[in-house]
């Protein structure tokens, strides 16, 4: 039993080696450009953004030293081009305001509801569609979860409650344990989702007690890990993942198609090459939302079919993500659309 509710800090456990790993982030650009030999005219540095540089560094140890266009320093670096203001790009594309109807529940779908149960990641994704996202707002106190396992609990057309943020996995084991257990005692609960990129960032985070946590849990449970490219998946993420599939965790992966990162058929056949290698199956592949900082990543419409029609002509059907996009008010994520050549 926990002192004080998920959002609030750090419980017992301050000194495991991946809280630590949390602490000790990248925050400083010139830091992150020494480490990889870099200088600051390979890149065009914006250092004013109120979304600032935060790379942990197991994930900066799987860059290319002296490669500005490297597919994962990409992904964080903060670059001039974001102050490019573009049409339709918004600090909340998907209204999720609209769909916030406790402090930190969130209901779009039928059957799923999607809790924040933290607004931490140790990563801060150039592209992240919660980047603007008011997580102070809906930092629910104590009272507030009780509210929010009884609006849970009252809605019986609600079978599967993912654990998402920020990064849910940022929470310490004990709390993220108090806050399965309550959900795991709502009777019409059948599945536990969680939504987490730390597996990757920090692969010390899957502890042994977390994979006993989510093996063990009444509710069939399922990660959907977040991964962009191949070389994101090293050795260290493929140990870290092994123990929760044994364990009968489901493993997913969503990525976002981002250009300059892997926007290239070949990477994203590697990446779910790699996937696969590692008992994973690609879930999702994001088209971006069109949030305001990112519109340096957008991959025009024309290239996205593309894309997607070369996967379905390289790979089989399983290591294809469904590639979907995210418009406000739809009742799924929505599948893009491919008229494909048929012969004959
Ligand atoms: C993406 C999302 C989900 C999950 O959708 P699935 O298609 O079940 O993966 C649920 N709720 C919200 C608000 C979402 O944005
Ligand atoms: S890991 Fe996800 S929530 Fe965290 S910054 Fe990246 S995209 Fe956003």
């Amino acid at each position: 039993m926990i002192a004080r509710s998920p959002a609030d800090g750090q419980g017992t456990d301050v000194g495991e080696p991946w809280q630590r790993a949390m602490r000790t982030v990248i925050g400083d650009v010139d830091e992150l450009l020494a480490v990889l030999g870099l200088a600051r005219r390979d890149v065009d540095i914006d250092d004013a953004q109120a979304f600032a540089l935060r790379v942990p560094r197991a994930f900066v140890a799987r860059m290319q030293p002296g490669r500005a266009d490297d597919p994962l320093l990409r992904q964080v670096l903060p670059l001039r081009a974001e102050r490019l203001p573009l049409p339709g790009f918004s600090c909340d594309p998907l209204a999720e305001a609209q769909a916030v109807r406790q402090p930190a529940l969130l209901h779009k779908f039928h059957g799923r509801v999607l809790l924040i149960v933290s607004g931490h990641c140790p990563i801060h994704c150039r592209y992240c569609f919660r980047r603007h996202f008011p997580y102070a707002a809906v930092r629910p106190a104590r009272a507030e979860w009780e509210q929010v396992f009884a609006c849970i609990a009252g809605d019986h057309s609600i079978s599967e409650v993912i654990l998402s943020g920020g990064d849910p996995l940022s929470l310490p084991d004990r709390q993220l344990q108090w806050l399965i257990g309550r959900l795991a005692a709502i009777p019409q609960l059948r599945r536990l989702r969680l939504h987490s990129r730390l597996p990757v960032l920090i692969p010390a985070r899957v502890t042994s007690r977390l994979v006993r946590l989510l093996g063990d849990c009444p509710l069939p449970a399922s990660l959907v890990i977040h991964a962009n490219h191949a070389q994101e998946l090293d050795e260290q993420v493929a140990a870290a993942l092994a123990p929760l599939r044994r364990a009968g965790v489901t493993l997913l992966n969503q990525s976002v198609l981002l250009a300059g990162v892997n926007d290239r058929l070949d990477a994203l056949c590697a990446l779910s090459e790699r996937l696969f290698a590692i008992g994973v199956l690609p879930y999702y592949l994001h088209l971006l939302d069109r949030v305001a900082g990112a519109g340096h990543f957008a991959v025009p419409a024309e290239r996205c079919h593309e894309l997607y029609a070369g996967l379905l002509a390289r790979l089989p059907g399983y290591l294809v993500p469904r590639v979907v996009r995210e418009v406000p008010q739809a009742s799924s994520k929505v599948p893009l659309q491919l008229a494909l050549a048929v012969a004959g």
